[in-house]
């Protein structure tokens, strides 16, 4: 490597984000030392970001640096945790500066955002991969968890379902208008983790997850979690106007229902509480979206306006909540 492994941590890493009070101890000594306040847990989350498996070889640096924070953040916000601190684990090919620059960038972009603190890591050479660990605050006991859902419970997501998904498909060759892609391609590449969202549905929420791997699959983690089972209007999802002119045009509900990389909230709340969360989801631009119920009944099921059940749409079969 061009730059020493120290020169390189000093020049990009120490200092790249917000400093914070409760870091006693941050890069540069052998362990960060860090407070966590009186009356608070820590809630902790680590991803792994690998070339050719997570991201493209074409994938550009900046984006990976926010996107590997922002899934860690996405974590935190299903927790309704406050984020804190990050570690980062660099495993790369070589200490290319101009890589080096854009990614820091990305990273502490996001890392601003949220008052995160980067305090320590690990840079090794190999192929590129990528890990990040988050650290956030959660009152003692307020944590949200997959297991609180009840029968009855409304089911609710943030935001809207499927536009990673398409943006992937129209980067493997699907047609999209013209611009469609530009503007939908940080959906994918950059998402915006719903950290406050997370954090006011804290006292509220039954259950919640963060969407990484597509809806069935994760209301799937809820319903098992919780020993019970939905059903999901898919009419009522939230799709994007070129989310839903798929839907529209090939009948395939498998984008908002089964792609992944949505990174949005799904959680559950008592039906007796719905004014309040939707009073809430007013409030933020992603707003919330009521799309079903829980139920006793194992499993997640689809159903149209009419009721009539769908056939378990391609991929979604293999993520319902029966065991
Ligand atoms: P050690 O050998 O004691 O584990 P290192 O030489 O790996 O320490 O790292 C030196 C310091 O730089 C440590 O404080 C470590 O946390 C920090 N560090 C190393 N790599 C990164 C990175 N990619 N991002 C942030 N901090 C890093
Ligand atoms: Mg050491």
């Amino acid at each position: 490597m061009a730059l020493s492994e120290f020169s390189l941590i000093e020049r990009y890493f120490a200092g790249a984000t917000p400093a914070r009070p409760d870091v006693h101890l941050g890069i540069g000594d052998d362990c960060a030392i860090l407070r966590v306040p009186e009356g608070y847990e820590l809630a902790v989350s680590i991803d792994t970001l690998v070339q050719g498996v997570h991201f493209s070889p074409r994938a550009e640096p900046e984006g990976l640096g926010h996107k590997a924070l922002a899934v860690n953040l996405s974590d935190l916000a299903a927790t309704g945790a406050e984020p804190a601190w990050a570690t980062l684990a660099l495993t790369l090919p070589r200490a290319e500066e101009s890589w080096l620059e854009a990614f820091v960038r990305g990273f502490a972009g996001l890392a601003r955002e949220h008052g995160v603190a980067l305090v320590g890591g690990d840079t090794t050479r190999g192929p590129l991969s990528i890990t990040v660990q988050a650290h956030g605050f959660v009152p003692l006991g307020e944590g949200l968890r997959r297991s609180g859902a009840r029968p009855g419970d409304l089911i609710y997501v943030t935001g809207s379902l499927g536009d990673a998904g398409l943006v992937l498909l129209a980067r493997q060759g699907l047609y999209l208008g013209p611009g469609q892609l530009s503007a939908l391609s940080g959906r994918l590449d950059r998402p915006s983790p719903r950290v406050a969202e997370g954090r006011a549905l804290r006292r509220i929420a039954s259950a919640a997850i963060d969407l990484s791997d597509g809806l069935g699959s994760d209301l799937g983690h809820v319903c098992r979690a919780s020993r019970l089972g939905a059903t999901i209007r898919v009419d009522s999802l939230p799709c994007s106007e070129a989310v839903a002119a798929y839907v529209a045009e090939t009948g395939d509900w498998s984008l908002p229902l089964s792609a992944g990389d949505d990174y949005e909230l799904c959680f559950t709340v008592p039906a007796r509480r719905q004014g309040e969360v939707e009073a809430l989801g007013a409030g933020f631009d992603c707003g919330f979206h009521w799309i079903g119920t829980i139920e006793a009944q194992a499993g997640v099921r689809c159903c149209l306006a009419d009721g009539q059940l769908l056939e378990a749409p391609l991929g979604f079969d293999h993520f319902s909540g029966s065991d």
